[in-house]
């Protein structure tokens, strides 16, 4: 093994307890699907996380994804789309995408259904939700009253899946009492679409608290991969 393999592995065996205390704690039994965030990172990184046993990737930004993914055709990852998606690369994104987990507003959803169909399989889709108690710039999810029309909407469309919720918390709060919220949006959304029920919360400060309030996939970055260098 490489040194990079052997931190890797390092990183995900204590990734791993941490999760398997957190569900003990929760009194969980049943699986927590760990999705690596990959961005910033190497496609040799991805690789040699797939060599460790991560079946499932996310990233943030387009350009950087379809690059990795293309390099990377021969593992038979699933790819996870987390970031702000834009109209224009909607249909981009589809041809190498498993899961879409940042369906924030309508005017996605016809580009998004007509890329995937397009394409002959599929598209998982999760409904991002702004979990803020202020009014935010718009950003970073649909206010929790606008997810069950977008909910609707995705439900009806020809080739996209409705599996869910995604949430990132607030930053610098307490993220319990918002994946609290989050939840509660997810026991909403499974009255009307019973199938949807992922439930995308949890990165590396606070999966515990995810894990907590019923998280059934972590995206998790920097505890698997190390120290990212700032992006903006
Ligand atoms: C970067 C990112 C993550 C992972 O964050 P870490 O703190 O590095 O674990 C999770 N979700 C989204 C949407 C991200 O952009």
């Amino acid at each position: 093994m490489s040194g990079r393999t052997e931190e890797l592995a390092a990183n995900l065996a204590s990734l791993r307890s941490r999760i398997d205390a957190a569900r003990a704690a929760a009194g969980r039994t049943d699986q927590v699907t760990l999705v690596a965030i990959t961005k910033t990172f190497p496609a040799e990184d991805v690789r040699r996380l797939a060599g460790l046993g991560i079946e499932q990737v996310g990233e943030n930004r387009h350009q950087e994804a379809v690059a990795k993914a293309a390099a990377l055709a021969d593992l038979g990852l699933r790819w996870h789309f987390v970031g702000q998606l834009q109209r224009n690369k909607a249909r981009a994104v589809a041809s190498y995408a498993d899961v879409v987990q940042s369906l924030d507003r309508e005017s996605l959803v016809t580009a998004l259904d007509r890329a995937a169909a397009e394409r002959g399989r599929a598209l998982r889709v999760l409904v991002q939700v702004d979990l803020r108690d202020h009014e935010g710039d718009g950003r970073g999810g649909a206010r929790p009253e606008q997810v069950g029309a977008l909910a609707d909407l995705v439900a009806g469309s020809a080739a996209l899946e409705l599996a869910g919720v995604m949430a990132v918390a607030p930053l610098g709060q307490d993220p319990a009492p918002a994946f609290a919220r989050l939840w509660e949006v997810s026991v909403r959304l499974r009255r009307d679409h019973p199938g949807a029920g992922w439930v995308s919360a949890g990165m590396s400060q606070d999966l515990e608290a995810a894990v907590a309030a019923g998280a059934t996939h972590l995206r998790i970055g920097s505890a698997l991969l190390g120290h990212r260098p700032p992006l903006r």
